[in-house]
């Protein structure tokens, strides 16, 4: 499971907002690219956790914006 290949998958599309993500943007701009989980890490056991089919690209701000919700 790498970034990257997440961000290939998704076409570096922001699965939150529909929106392109440029790769040039650099943390922490609201625009720049992260990874975002469809089931939050945070909501314990029996989550998919960290693997490819739980990962979306997302823009960092799209992504803290949805916050814990799935
Ligand atoms: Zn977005």
């Amino acid at each position: 499971m790498s970034r990257a290949a997440v961000f290939r998958r998704d076409g570096w599309t922001c699965q939150l907002c529909g929106g392109p993500i440029d790769r040039a943007v650099k943390f922490p701009k609201s625009g720049s690219a992260s990874l975002d989980h469809v089931v939050p890490l945070s909501h314990g056991v029996g989550t998919p956790g960290h693997v490819l089919s739980n990962c979306q690209a997302a823009h960092l701000g799209c992504n803290s914006s949805k916050g814990n919700k799935v």
